[in-house]
């Protein structure tokens, strides 16, 4: 039950990771803190459809 998602940044909006994940432990969309290049820092990552 593996589906590809990409991952934005909330701040800047820029794509910056491509994963999997899995849809019984994440049937709603992702919401993740990761480190995003373009803000130096640390932001809330969304999937995006
Ligand atoms: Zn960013």
């Amino acid at each position: 039950m593996r589906v590809n998602i990409t991952l934005e940044c909330t701040d800047c909006k820029q794509r910056n990771y491509n994963m999997t994940k899995d849809k019984k432990n994440h049937p709603d969309r992702m919401e993740t803190k990761k480190y995003c290049k373009f803000c130096k820092s640390h932001t809330l990552h969304k999937e995006t459809k």
